[in-house]
């Protein structure tokens, strides 16, 4: 299988990426994650990265296929889900080519459909734990004792330094031009599957196991 999860930003396609990645052993490939920690190991790409993320804009074309084209070749056959990737036009029509290449395409494309308010309130309010990565929100998730993670006890916390208000604002403006098109672009294909992101996370999973099911019965 090979899948993408579209979305705008804090639409919570990580948080499936990852129940994915731990429930049914999918690959996980996250450009922001991949991003994050070149910035953090200070490696050419990240100090390129930085200043771009924290304006909220992307990174360039080229930049991205070259890491998600390495990243796909060494991981063989497995099964794998994509988050934050393509998004853009251009880095979907490189990604038909480099799996065509390989003799694999995509299974499906599943949308995650988040009103914008929300999002900003997603996002404005997201805190992580930074031992063990479990996402927060002061509005909506606090750890049930304060400042204590839930699930490993560990006691501090970090935010992205993209999720203040202003500069969510742009990358909503960044994905509704230039990723909220690659909709159509996968429904024109008939790939595109769509799963209500307003919903609780569990919810959200059962949704897209749905579909994964679906598509596991219809190859089998
Ligand atoms: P979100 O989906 O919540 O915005 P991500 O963690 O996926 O967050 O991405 C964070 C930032 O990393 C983006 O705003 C962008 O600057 C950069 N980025 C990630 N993936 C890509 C990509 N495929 N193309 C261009 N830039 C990217």
């Amino acid at each position: 299988m090979s899948i993408i999860l579209l979305g705008p930003p804090g639409a919570g396609k990580g948080t499936q990426a990852k129940l994915l990645e731990k429930k049914r052993a999918y690959v996980q490939l996250s450009t922001g994650d991949m991003l994050r920690n070149a910035v953090s190991e200070g490696s050419e790409l990240g100090n390129k990265a930085r200043e771009i993320m924290n304006r909220g804009e992307f990174v360039p074309d080229e930049i991205m296929v070259g890491i998600i084209s390495d990243k796909i070749k060494s991981i063989g056959e497995a099964n794998f889900i994509l988050d934050g990737f393509p998004r853009t036009e251009g880095q979907a029509i490189a990604l038909e080519n480099l799996l065509k290449i390989r003799g694999r395409s995509l299974s499906a494309v599943i949308e995650l459909k988040v009103d914008d308010n929300l999002l900003i309130e997603r996002v404005t309010g997201r805190f992580t734990c930074s031992e063990c990565g479990a996402v927060y929100n002061d509005s909506f998730k606090t750890p049930k004792i304060p400042g204590i993670c839930d699930f490993c006890g560990n006691s501090e916390f970090s935010r992205r330094s993209d999720d203040s208000k202003e500069v969510m604002k742009n990358r909503l403006e960044v994905y509704h031009k230039h990723t909220a098109p690659l909709l159509q672009y996968y429904e024109n294909r008939g790939l595109l599957r769509s799963v209500d992101g307003m919903s609780s996370s569990e919810e959200v999973e059962i949704q897209i196991s749905g579909i994964l099911d679906d598509k596991i019965a219809a190859k089998g």
